[in-house]
């Protein structure tokens, strides 16, 4: 069965094709992605407004680009999935549009998939991909959440962000170290300049027993040591800001990811979402979770930030693990807002 994906949920066009196979995990055919960022960067953000209209001038190129690289044809296509939320209304509504337009005129069935689902499944389109059940840590730019995962559709949230999620916490203090957007990318790599145990910077609720986060006052401790550095810091200094706060954010997830696998005994750790691409994230993890015998798996880096293969990866694991059915419902709705255990 051929699954082709929309993602339109944020700033990224996505269209995937992934094909299910007997006994096995689904195969990804073929993907192409369109990141809006350039044209998001004037404005420090993502405009909804502009981002509706790209999804609407990506989609169907996108589509061919899919096809074509997949060596397939329109007729090939069995089930057309889209991102059904969470994320922003308009963009959302384009993904779904285009999707079940293409599927009614295809004469095909849809199917929603959520937009979290499908970056916690993206580990499963590496070619190391984890077993069930793990532990999931997802930290994305509006996300940052722990998880026990004993199988597709089956979540259960073990902590959360009370604020911020740690992308966003990149982000804002990148933005305030003059990075542009979005920031969590660069202040890595400014970072690598930079001295971590510079800046005394807090670790929000790293000492409650709990597992959830909060990122708040962190981006307030960024903006009052710049304040403190001047106006003019060199660029020393905010490269020892930038690793500074790299390390406090680290620390706090990393430190909440072992303490969720000692809560549940699991010994798996399925990092997702885009702030999974950070390479200290990656180098500290590894060696805590080595330390305790334990093993992290990541999606591939391309695949950490939105894509359509997540979201056609997501699509077909739901309907082999029998949880979905796609219909031939062309009455789409989105939901902007929606949370994963409910879905
Ligand atoms: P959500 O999935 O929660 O709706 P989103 O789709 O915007 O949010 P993703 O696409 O998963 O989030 O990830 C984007 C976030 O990842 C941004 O905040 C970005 O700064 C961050 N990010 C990407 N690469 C890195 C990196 N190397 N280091 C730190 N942060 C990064
Ligand atoms: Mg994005
Ligand atoms: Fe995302």
């Amino acid at each position: 069965m051929n699954i082709l994906g929309f993602e339109s949920s944020c700033d990224e066009t996505g269209v995937a094709l992934v094909q299910t196979r007997e006994g096995a995990l689904p195969v990804l055919r073929a993907h192409a992605l369109h990141s809006q960022i350039s044209m998001h960067q004037a404005f420090g953000g993502v405009v909804p407004e502009l981002a509706s209209r790209d999804h609407v001038r990506r989609a169907l190129p996108l589509t061919r680009e899919t096809l074509d690289a997949a060596g397939a044809r329109l007729e090939d296509v069995d089930v057309v999935a889209f991102t059904r939320g969470p994320g922003l209304a308009g963009a959302l509504l384009v993904g779904a549009g285009v999707a079940c337009a293409l599927a009614a005129a295809l004469g095909k069935p849809t199917l929603g998939v959520h937009h979290l689902e499908g970056h916690l499944l993206s580990p499963f389109l590496s070619p190391d991909p984890p077993e069930f059940p793990f532990v999931a840590l997802l930290v994305s730019g509006g996300h940052t959440q722990l998880m026990r995962v004993d199988a597709v559709g089956s979540y259960t949230l073990l902590g959360e962000t009370i604020d911020d999620a740690a992308g966003e916490a990149f982000d804002k203090s990148a933005k305030l170290l003059g990075l542009g957007y979005p920031g969590g990318p660069a202040l890595a790599r400014l970072a690598e300049q930079g001295d971590p145990t510079a800046f005394d910077l807090p670790r929000p609720l790293l000492h409650q027993p709990n597992l959830d986060f909060s990122f708040a006052g962190l981006k307030t401790a960024v903006a009052t040591a710049l304040r403190k550095l001047g106006p003019e810091p060199t660029d020393q200094q905010k490269a020892d800001l930038a690793a500074s706060t790299q390390a406090a954010i680290v620390e706090v997830v990393l430190k909440k990811s072992l303490r969720a696998m000692k809560a549940t005994g699991l010994k798996r750790l399925v990092v997702a979402g885009g702030v999974g691409a950070n390479r200290a994230l990656r180098e500290q993890l590894n060696v805590a979770v080595a330390r305790f015998h334990g093993r992290v798996h990541y999606p591939e880096l391309h695949l950490c930030t939105d894509n359509g293969a997540m979201i056609a990866m997501a699509a077909a694991m739901r309907i082999q693990a029998g949880l979905a059915s796609p219909a031939l419902d062309y009455t789409f709705e989105v939901k902007p807002r929606w949370d994963l255990a409910s879905a």
